[in-house]
This record gives C-alpha cells, structure tokens and sequence, in this order.
C-alpha cells in the first residue's frame, strides 16, 4: 500500500471521525482502551458469570472488527491468539474499534468442556440468543446484542473437537461478498464453503449483516504455538485487507483452494472398532488407494488388521488423535482437490524450503 492517507481504504465516506464504543452500561472512547468483565449470566451461587472483554478503540475512523475464541470452552488455541491482538500488538496508528472476546463460553472453560455444563447446551448453536429463553441463548443473546451487532467484522476461533485434530483453515460463506474477502484476506490454504449450522456464531452474524468467519486451528486443550503464530499472520493480513492497520500488508498463502459442493469431502469413518494406527496426519496430501490407517484389536492379529484407504486424491483437513474406535467413528477428514491446487501442493511438497502451512501445521508443533 504506497499512498498511505488518514483514511482506511474501505470504511465509508472520508470525513468519518472515530466514534466512542457502547455497550450496556459502558462506553469506551477513540483513543482508549477498556478491559472489561461483563455479565452474562450467574451461577448456582447467584454470582455473575462474567465473559473478559478488551475494547481497543483507535483514535481514527474505522471498522469495528470483534475476534472471538472459546466458544467452546475447551478450544483453546483461539484464545491465545485473540489476546496477543488485545494486548502484544502495538494499536496506536489503529483505525477503528476491536472487540476482543477471548473466552466467551466462561462456564466451559472453567470446566474445561465444550458445551456449557448447564444441560450440555452448545454455547455455538445459540445464536444470536433470545431473551427470556434457555440459559444458553440468553449468554448468547448478552454477547451478540453488546459485542457482536456493533461491529462490522468479525473472527470466531475454533479448533477440532476434543480428541482430533484440524489443520488451520478457514469456514465462510463465500457466497457473501464481504465474507469472502474476509476469508480470502485470512490467507489460509484452504476455505471450506457453506454458511455453517443454525445458531453459529458466523451464520448468525453474517445474517445480521456482519460479515464473519470461522478459523479452525489445531486441537483442543493445548496451545499449538506454530499454528497461533500463522493465525496471526491471518488476523494481521485481515487487518491490512479492511484498513484497520495501514502499515501492515495483505499475505498470500502461497496455494489456496476453496472447497465448495463441488469438491468431493467425506468424513471417513472405521467400519471396526479397535485401536488406530494413523498413518498420515493433518494437512498431508494423499492419492487414492493409499493407506490412511490400519485398525487392530488388542493381540494385533494378523488375518483382523483392517487397511483403510483414501477413497479418492485429496487433503486431510482432520484428523483423529485419541487413536481409538468404535465403528461409526470419525477417522478423517478428507476433502478433494482441483487439478491445479493438487499441482501446485505437490510442487509444494517436493520443495524442502517450502514455508507452508502443511509445515507450520505439522505435527510436530505440540508443546509450548
Ligand atoms: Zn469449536
């Protein structure tokens, strides 16, 4: 970007001044910054279940953009990336406002669950909650009325449920314009298409009229620093994209597909059940008829080892972790690949220098 002005790129008429930031009881003015506990709901004990909030409000005009993480309680990547935007990125040349939410199912995280304790309700299917109704759409109706409708953007942070892993990539709803260059501008290799479930927290949004995405990252329970560190090189391009940080640059990935109905995509699952020797991992590339994984009872006999095999070419987006099964279970996620995406990945994977998210994404990124 040469010709830096004032104004963001893409927000409106130019003479916009910033504006304070309002929620329910509270206002957070350009040029400041709040860390907010907000309550959503309360507990057994009559105490205030109270979700952390960061507002950054720039001190110019721009888009309000929320990032969003912990819808799940026990996705915990997400978390570590929205607060290192909160509070290790340098906002002072920021255009527009950024609500942070870094843990929005509180209840879950606390019990380190999914769903919120409370009747396993699904914090992520009840938007954009309702008032006077369960006490999952009524958390969800605090967030999405104070912390979601005023913004013009958003990101919702996820990784694969608990005992599987997802190789970084992006959920949209390309069919909306602005979603799609939302999606686009997160710079992942891959984007899955669809507008997701009934009560998402991007379906919602984005039928509200704020464009959102979802970003898959990882596994549950740990934090995967590679794969927080490419999210943010996402959220970094993102904000380049949508004018919010003029001195930071759109990235490119390098390859992208974007899997749509098009694509074939299958959930394979074990026909056995039995113990799981995978074979392959996230984000690797596989040709049809190759092995995936063998599943083996307890004595490893021979004439019981069943082979499974890719059912056709393409990319495992997901994977299982926790190697055991019953039949019907989820082994992987593998979806297919265009001509041209399949050249370009395996150009990629012959190349030993290659800095992709296939790297950044391998397995060998756990710990830290
Ligand atoms: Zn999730």
């Amino acid at each position: 970007m040469s010709d830096v002005t004032d104004e963001p790129p893409d927000d409106g008429p130019s003479d916009r001044t910033a504006e304070p930031f309002t929620y329910n009881g509270g206002r957070v003015d350009p040029g400041e910054s709040a860390n907010i506990r907000y309550g959503i709901s309360e507990t057994y004990l009559g105490d205030p279940v109270r979700i952390p909030v960061t507002v950054v409000n720039g001190e110019r005009p721009g888009p309000t953009v929320f990032l969003s993480a912990a819808a799940h309680g026990d996705e915990l990547n997400g978390i570590e990336v929205v607060r290192e935007v909160a509070h290790d990125w340098d906002h002072s040349e920021l255009h527009g406002t950024l609500i942070c939410l870094p843990v929005m199912n509180v209840p879950g995280f606390l019990a380190q669950e999914r769903y919120l304790p409370i009747y396993d309700r699904d914090l992520n299917r009840s938007f954009p909650g309702r008032e006077g109704s369960t006490s999952a759409r009524r958390m969800a109706y605090q967030i999405f009325t104070n912390f979601i409708e005023p913004c013009d953007l958003g990101i919702d942070f996820h990784t694969s449920t608990r005992g599987r892993t997802n190789m970084l990539h992006v959920r949209a709803n390309m069919e909306e314009p602005t979603v799609g260059r939302l999606a686009k501008a997160f710079s992942s290799n891959v984007i899955i298409a669809g507008e997701g479930p009934s009560g998402t927290l991007r379906r919602e949004a984005t039928l509200a009229g704020i464009p959102t995405i979802t970003v898959e990252m990882g596994e549950a329970h740990r934090f995967q620093r590679r794969l927080i560190d490419r999210a943010l090189t996402g959220v970094a391009s993102v904000f380049a994209e949508f004018g919010c940080h003029l001195d930071s640059s759109v990235h490119w990935p390098g390859w992208r597909t974007i899997i749509d109905d098009d694509n074939e995509k299958t959930w394979i699952r074990a026909d056995a059940g039995g113990i799981v020797d995978m074979k392959r991992g996230r984000g690797e590339f596989v040709r049809e008829g190759e092995t995936i994984c063998t599943i083996t009872n307890p004595f490893k006999e021979e004439d019981d080892i069943v082979t499974v095999e890719a059912p056709f070419t393409g990319l495992i987006v997901g994977v299982l972790e926790n190697p055991v099964v019953y039949p019907g279970n989820p082994l992987c996620h593998l979806v297919g690949l265009s001509p041209d995406t399949r050249t370009a990945l395996e150009r990629e994977r012959t190349t030993a220098s290659s800095r992709s998210e296939l790297r950044s994404a391998g397995p060998d990124d756990y710990g830290a």
